[in-house]
């Protein structure tokens, strides 16, 4: 449970990685994570492979999973990939401890109910 299936990941389409090279080809270079990870600071370095760690990314500021048109460029800021991928994890994370949370409420609301 959890992670919705039956949605393509949208990374995979044509539409993204046009979205994707127009994002980093006129933004400025910089990590647009609020919290920052990489050690020589915000600049990311564009000869880096996607793959590479400081290598760019492009970060939905309003996560995919929220609804938000996932091609909307004002959504879009760059960002190294350890850090996009660092934030989504912290994400799912959140996600997943707030769901636990909700159950709990709502067992305290409603004892008698078996889970
Ligand atoms: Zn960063």
């Amino acid at each position: 449970m959890g992670e919705p299936r039956g949605r393509p990941d949208i990374r995979d389409t044509r539409r993204w990685k046009k979205t994707r090279a127009h994002v980093l080809a006129t933004r400025a270079p910089i990590c647009g994570v609020a919290e920052c990870i990489c050690p020589t600071g915000r600049a990311i370095d564009l000869s880096l492979p996607g793959t590479h760690r400081w290598g760019p990314s492009v970060d939905h500021v309003i996560e995919l999973d929220a609804g938000h048109d996932p091609y909307d460029e004002a959504n879009l800021v760059p960002a190294h990939s350890a850090c996009n991928g660092r934030k989504g994890q912290r994400y799912g994370l959140k996600k997943k401890r707030e769901a636990i949370r909700l159950r709990a409420q709502a067992r305290e609301l409603n004892p008698s109910r078996v889970w």
